[in-house]
Order: structure tokens, then C-alpha cells, then sequence
């Protein structure tokens, strides 16, 4: 059992769909305070809806994060609201496929700014709030697609996954001073609306791959970053944990066949 998290101000970037929706539910479900953002108001507002009909404490905010600016509008919103900011989830993301052949150099850096820029932008908002707390705790989304695996059409997706690794281990030392923890979850294939998109076949081919035989669940990551956010992980900085259902772990098709 952790220490409860009731009453903390949690922003969640992405909170409007998938993981970012089951992280919202997660830390809302043990009395979290969640501000849901998303570039998609009516999606984010939907999730806040869903969690205050549940009993939660949730609104809504557009924000891209991408942009610095509306990073910072994101920020100020939750602490005009909330008082704080307690947690930052930064997990919007976006993992649209294509060969490096046929990538652009528009492509790489649409990737590269939402997925990898935005990490550092959302955690630059927060310092002056954490600093002022005394206090913070930052989880970022990674993925196992970058850091540890490789699939083709997600090179520039691969480098930004990566790149919130190499980001969050120097953070971790740049936000101690501000006892501040940033620490990684690093899921294998969720579902989600937009693993959804990448079609049945996919979903069907990944879930034979994984030892655990089992797409994972939105909840399964959830569940991590409620344990990285909590009182019992205070002494946990620059570290990840892998959520797979043991995906990255054989090391051929026939080891996978010979479970
Ligand atoms: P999803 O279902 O497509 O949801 C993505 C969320 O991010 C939506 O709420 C979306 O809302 C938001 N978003 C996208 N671009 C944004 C922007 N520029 N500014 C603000 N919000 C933005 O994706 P998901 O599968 O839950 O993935 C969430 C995170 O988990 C990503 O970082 C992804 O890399 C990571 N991940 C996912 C998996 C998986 O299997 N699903 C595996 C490993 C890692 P709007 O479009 O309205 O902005």
C-alpha cells in the first residue's frame, strides 16, 4: 500500500486518450487533483467529465507541447486552480510511421518537438513551481522503441524516446536541488486509440511476441507512475522502469515459441 497522493495537483500531458487517459484515472481514482491536457479540448474535457462522474477532482486544458508558450499557459492554469503543481506526467506523444527513405526532415522535427522538445518544456514550466514547493516529482512516458528495441518507421519516434532518457538523466541531477525527481516509465505495446490505428494485424503479430501473450493495458502504466510519483519512491531519480508483459526479453522467434 503507498502513501496516499490524495489532494496533489497532477498534470497529465496527453490525458485526453490512451495512456495519458489511464494515468489521469489512476492518480484521480486515489484522490489526485488532475489537470488533463491535450491540443483537443472537447477529448481532454470528455476524460475530466468521466473522472469528476467517478467521484475525481479533473479539468480540462488545450495546450500543444510543442509550444512554449502553451506549455506555460498549461502550467499557470493548474496552479491558478489547483495551487500547485505536485506531479507533471509528461506523456503526450505522437508515433506516426514512416521509413527514413521517405522522411522528411518537416516529419523528424514534428516528432522530435512533440515527443522529446516538449519533455524539456514541460519540465522547464514546472522548475519556479517545484522550487517554490520545496518539492516535486516529474514521470516521463518513454518507450521501449528507441531506448532498447528498434522497428522499422519509427527511426525519428526511436531517437525522441531515446533522447527523454538522455534529458531526464541530467535533469535528475539539475532538479535534486529542488528535491525533485524525474524518473521514466518505458511501456511496450499499450492499447490504445493510436496503437489502435496502426490496424488489427499489428496488434495481432505484437501481442504473439510478448511472453506475458497480452497487449498491455493502460492501467499497467498507470500503476507505475503512481508508484514513481509516490512518497515510497522519493529516494528513486533518473531511473526506468520497463512495463512489457516481457516483451524486450527474447532473444529469437523460436524462444518465444518454446514458451
Ligand atoms: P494516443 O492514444 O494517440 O494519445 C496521445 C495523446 O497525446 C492524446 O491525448 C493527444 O491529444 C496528445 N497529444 C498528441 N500531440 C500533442 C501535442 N502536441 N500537445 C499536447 N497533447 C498532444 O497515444 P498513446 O498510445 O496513449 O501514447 C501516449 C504516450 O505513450 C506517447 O508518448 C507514446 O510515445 C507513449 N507510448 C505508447 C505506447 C503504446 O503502445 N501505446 C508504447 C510506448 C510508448 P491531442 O491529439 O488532442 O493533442
Amino acid at each position: 500500500m503507498l502513501t496516499s497522493i490524495a489532494g496533489q495537483s497532477v498534470i497529465v500531458t496527453g490525458g485526453s486518450k490512451g495512456i495519458g487517459k489511464g494515468i489521469a484515472k489512476v492518480f484521480a481514482a486515489k484522490g489526485a487533483k488532475v489537470v488533463v491536457a491535450a491540443r483537443g479540448l472537447a477529448d481532454a474535457e470528455a476524460t475530466a467529465k468521466e473522472i469528476r462522474h467517478a467521484g475525481g477532482a479533473a479539468i480540462a486544458h488545450a495546450a500543444d507541447v510543442s509550444n512554449w508558450e502553451s506549455v506555460q499557459g498549461l502550467v499557470a492554469t493548474a496552479v491558478e486552480t489547483f495551487g500547485t503543481v505536485d506531479i507533471l506526467c509528461a506523456n503526450a506523444g505522437v508515433f506516426p510511421q514512416k521509413k527514413i527513405i521517405e522522411l522528411s526532415p518537416e516529419d523528424w522535427d514534428q516528432v522530435l518537438d512533440t515527443n522529446l522538445k516538449s519533455t524539456f518544456l514541460c519540465v522547464k514550466a514546472c522548475i519556479p513551481v517545484f522550487e517554490k514547493a520545496g518539492k516535486g516529482r516529474v514521470v516521463v512516458t518513454s518507450s521501449i522503441t528507441g531506448p532498447i528495441t528498434g522497428y522499422p518507421g519509427w527511426s525519428h519516434y526511436g531517437a525522441s524516446k531515446a533522447g527523454q532518457l538522455g534529458f531526464l538523466r541530467t535533469a535528475a541531477m539539475e532538479l535534486a536541488r529542488y528535491n525533485t525527481t524525474i524518473n521514466a516509465v518505458m511501456p511496450g505495446n499499450i492499447i490504445t486509440e493510436g496503437l489502435q490505428d496502426l490496424g488489427q494485424s499489428y496488434l495481432d503479430g505484437m501481442a504473439k511476441a510478448i511472453p506475458l501473450k497480452r497487449l498491455g493495458r493502460v492501467e499497467d502504466i498507470g500503476n507505475a507512475a503512481l508508484f514513481l510519483a509516490s512518497q515510497e519512491a522519493s529516494y528513486i531519480t533518473g531511473q526506468t522502469i520497463v512495463v512489457d508483459g516481457g516483451q524486450i526479453l527474447p532473444e529469437s522467434a523460436e524462444a518465444i515459441d518454446s514458451i
